[in-house]
């Protein structure tokens, strides 16, 4: 019977010289007594699911380690202004005042933190691994290694950007990758969306709600998205298309975008149409490299789980919002997950001590 501890005594524990934490090369009894120090729980992220993961975990005494990453700490949420559509705040929030608070609520219940990125995973459950007991080692970018019985990953995905002038100088004050989120800041305004797939063709329809207009630019002529989508999009007048085109650049002053560059790709003809917003719907990438075939993805890279719960193809491995969400892709709905990811590792847990 593995004993479970509920002290976090991390292995890798901030501020021990990396090499503390690594069992290559001791000798089996010392691994053995080390694997009595190994964490119950380790989160990876410090967005809305893995901040909820956290505190649900830490509520229940196991006080995981939440390594929050480097680049992004806080998640996407850090990168916006106004949330008015989280629950509990009907005035809005800032999104970094919001992340701020659940970084304090998971503390509060005894989560530890750190502010480095993990760079692999070895998850002790194949003949490659160092060990294979279950115990799952995660290697950060600074060199330290931190080991646990179960882990979450939380590590969200990125949008895909358009990459033009404009595009970063108007982000938040016109350009957006969330209708959802931001379509309601619009009404009765001229509103563009960029993209030919099912988010673009779902976005633009949904914004017809708001905007004077709509009008879904597109680099070809036929469209990836499924032929209903397109056939309601067709129907609706107040969405129109720019098809063969591109957009060069996004203008604008100081009170946000008032139109794109426009280029035709087949006659290269250059046309300036006014909007006030660009919703870009390219895609997104979910952030699983690190991963590196550890565990199962589907084809867009989303880690795969095991029907409505959070568990991965590897035992006591748990993932929870947008690295395997990509449809719904909401703070509110990462926090959710991020809430079953650690009842699921709360019961991985309990079962192993059974
Ligand atoms: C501009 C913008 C505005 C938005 N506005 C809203 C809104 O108003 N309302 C709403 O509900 N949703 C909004 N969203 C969507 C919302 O932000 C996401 O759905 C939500 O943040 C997803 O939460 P998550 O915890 O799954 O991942 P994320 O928030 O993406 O967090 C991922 C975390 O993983 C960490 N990480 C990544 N890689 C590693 C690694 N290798 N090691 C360690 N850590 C790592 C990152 O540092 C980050 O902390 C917005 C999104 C954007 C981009």
């Amino acid at each position: 019977m593995i004993e479970l501890k509920n002290s976090g005594n991390l292995i890798g524990s901030v501020g021990l010289p990396a090499e503390v934490n690594d069992t290559k090369g001791m000798s089996e009894a010392k691994q053995e007594d080390a694997v009595h120090d190994v964490r119950d729980a380790i989160v990876i992220g410090s967005g809305p699911a893995g901040y909820t993961a956290a505190i649900y975990l830490g509520r229940a005494g196991y006080r995981p380690l939440v390594i929050a990453g480097a680049l992004a700490p806080g998640g996407q949420l850090v990168n916006t202004t106004e949330v008015e559509n989280y629950p509990g705040f009907p005035d809005g929030v800032q999104g970094p005042d919001l992340m701020d608070a659940m970084q304090k609520q998971a503390e509060k219940f005894g989560a530890q933190i750190v502010w480095d990125d993990v760079v692999s995973v070895d998850l002790g459950t194949d003949g490659e691994s160092s060990r294979t007991d279950g115990i799952k080692t995660v290697t950060c970018d600074q060199g330290a290694t931190y080991r646990s019985r179960a882990l979450v990953i939380t590590t969200g995905s990125t949008v895909r950007k358009l990459g033009v002038p404009g595009e970063r100088e108007f982000a938040g004050r016109g350009v957006s990758y969330c209708a959802t989120c931001d379509g309601f800041f619009f009404r009765n305004k001229p509103i563009v969306v960029v993209g030919g797939g099912d988010s673009a063709f779902t976005d633009a329809e949904f914004l017809t709600r708001f905007g004077s207009s709509v009008t879904l630019i597109h680099r070809r002529d036929e469209f990836r998205a499924t032929k209903i989508l397109v056939d309601r999009a067709q129907a609706n007048p107040k969405l129109s298309f720019m098809l063969d085109s591109v957009v060069e650049q996004v203008n604008g002053g100081d009170d946000g975008v008032q139109s794109v560059t426009v280029r035709n790709v087949k006659t290269t003809e250059m046309t300036t149409l006014p909007t006030s917003s660009v919703f870009v719907a390219i895609g997104y990438t979910p952030t699983t490299g690190f991963l590196n075939g550890a565990l199962q993805l589907d084809k867009q890279g989303y880690i795969v789980v095991d029907g409505s719960s959070t568990r991965t193809s590897a035992p006591g491995v748990f993932a929870a919002g947008d690295v395997v969400d990509s449809v719904y892709r909401q703070a509110v709905s990462a926090a959710g997950m991020g809430c079953r990811a650690a009842l699921d590792a709360q019961d991985y847990l309990t079962e192993l001590v059974r």
